[in-house]
């Protein structure tokens, strides 16, 4: 994989005003930077910021505070060609193919329409030609372009909002849990196109979903939010070899596993309560009403996200040698674990 860094996100917050000094924190202070033709998948339960995160990085949500770098040229000094060109490199795919596609423009249409913005093409023939390459791109043919979006399955929809994505050619796609409203046999068909598409067209995937188990067949990298914070990430193998973090942990021991003898000892690491509110979350550690590591220091201090091992990343007090000590953790490990 390259290692040209192709997006780094500094501090990025998204707080939404209620009035009265209020605001829903929906994400609150995440970095993290992502190699160009890589995939990052980011994970966590619906409320956690994820999808906030996505728009906030394509522009579609104007950050409270914080730095986006593509391409090395922060978003809020790109003058007007840069933004115009940033926005042609950088495309979504929506959760809901239903929703996302107007149903009174026919396949060809919806495809032009972002063309005919970029001026993509000087000729009808020639745009005709482009979507017809990129509806066979997606698995579907020309005969699809002249029909209307409520005369596909849930997977062709989601794959016609993929080749829409592609009209442009962009280099970047944030992909907002694509596959989540789809059967789970159509899952997989739509994760393994996206890797062919990836492959072809050395596209980098920003990959949202509310689980770890389809995460882990499309990510080069995963990374898990909790209430608008980055808690853990690492390498999509580490990530499920040694989680670090105990809410990673708890979302990896839902997750089954093929093995037989291995899924009978699985531990099931079940989460008190709720995901508290973004407008008052907890003090200190977010995720200590929920953890089952919670000392003192967790009420009043922030966890760093700091690196636990090569490339992995976790924001607890438990690895931070400046709060716990080694035999310290050992023994809150052992008793709890
Ligand atoms: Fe749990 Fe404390 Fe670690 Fe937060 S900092 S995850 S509450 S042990």
């Amino acid at each position: 994989m390259n290692r040209d860094i192709l997006l780094k996100v500094n501090h990025l917050k998204k707080h939404f005003p209620l009035g009265k000094g209020k605001a829903v924190k929906a994400v609150d202070g995440v970095s993290l930077h992502m190699y160009r033709g890589e995939t990052l998948g980011i994970v966590g339960e619906s409320g956690c910021g994820k999808s906030t995160l996505g728009r906030s990085l394509i522009g579609l949500y104007q950050p409270t505070e914080g730095e986006v770098i593509y391409g090395g040229r922060n978003l809020k000094d790109m003058n007007e060609k840069e933004r115009f060109a940033f926005h042609r490199n950088m495309q979504m795919v929506f959760q809901d193919p239903y929703a996302s596609l107007n149903p009174r423009s026919t396949v060809a249409e919806l495809i032009a329409e972002p063309m005919d913005v970029h001026g993509m093409y000087k000729n009808k023939q020639e745009k005709m030609r482009a979507i017809v390459r990129l509806l066979e791109d997606v698995g579907l043919n020309g005969e699809h372009a002249n029909r209307y979006p409520h005369e596909f399955s849930g997977g062709q929809r989601q794959r016609i909002g993929i080749a829409r994505a592609l009209a442009l050619n962009p280099e970047f796609i944030i992909a907002d849990e694509p596959i989540s409203a789809l059967d789970v046999s159509v899952q997989a068909q739509v994760i393994n196109l996206l890797k062919r598409l990836q492959k072809e067209k050395g596209l980098t995937f920003l990959f949202i979903a509310h689980d770890l188990s389809m995460v882990k067949q499309i990510s080069d990298r995963i990374g898990v939010m909790y209430l608008g914070h980055m808690v853990e990430m690492a390498d999509s193998r580490a990530l499920y070899e040694r989680p670090f973090h105990p809410y990673t942990q708890a979302l990896l021991s839902a997750v089954p596993i093929p093995d037989p003898d291995k899924e009978e000892q699985r531990e099931r690491i079940i989460l008190k309560g709720e995901i508290p509110s973004p407008i008052d979350p907890p003090s200190g550690c977010t995720f200590r009403t929920r953890c089952r590591y919670s000392m003192e220091a967790c009420a009043t201090m922030a966890p760093r996200f700091q690196e636990v091992g090569q490339g992995h990343y976790a924001a607890c007090h438990l690895y931070d040698s400046d709060v716990v000590d080694a035999g310290k953790r050992q023994k809150i490990l052992a008793v709890k674990g």
